[in-house]
């Protein structure tokens, strides 16, 4: 595999030396329990790749940044978040509040979110 990081958290969840509780998995991306929910459902998606951040995903592969979307999308309707809906996010860099830097989406529902706030 391409881009490997083993000083990265989210490696080596790909690489499964740290246990995550994985809701799906594809060829090319992985879904996951955060393990500090902020919401009843709370999943980080990633490609199994490491790209640090959204910005060097998209300019790296764009396709497999669509993967991490489609990802995403699979997942919400699985965790029944399609009829109340739900938030994506990705935290990118410092002022985005990025806190591991393997590109993640939280996928975010179950529960009225509420405005996004700073
Ligand atoms: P960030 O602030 O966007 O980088 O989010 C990082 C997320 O990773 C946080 O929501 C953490 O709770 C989550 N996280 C950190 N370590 C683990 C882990 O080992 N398994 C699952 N989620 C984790």
């Amino acid at each position: 595999m391409r881009n490997v990081n083993n000083d990265c958290l989210f490696c080596r969840i790909v690489t499964g030396d740290i246990p995550a509780t994985v809701v799906r998995e594809t060829e090319r991306t992985l879904a996951f329990r955060d393990i500090n929910p902020q919401a009843p459902v709370h999943v980080l998606v990633i490609p199994k790749e490491h790209y640090s951040d959204v910005v060097t995903l998209a300019e790296g592969d764009p396709g497999l940044a669509a993967e991490v979307l489609t990802t995403a999308a699979v997942v919400a309707e699985t965790e029944g978040l399609l009829t109340g809906g739900f938030r994506t996010i990705f935290n990118t860099g410092g002022y985005g509040g990025q806190e591991v830097f393997h590109v993640h989406a939280h996928l975010l529902g179950g529960t009225p979110l509420g405005p996004m706030v700073a």
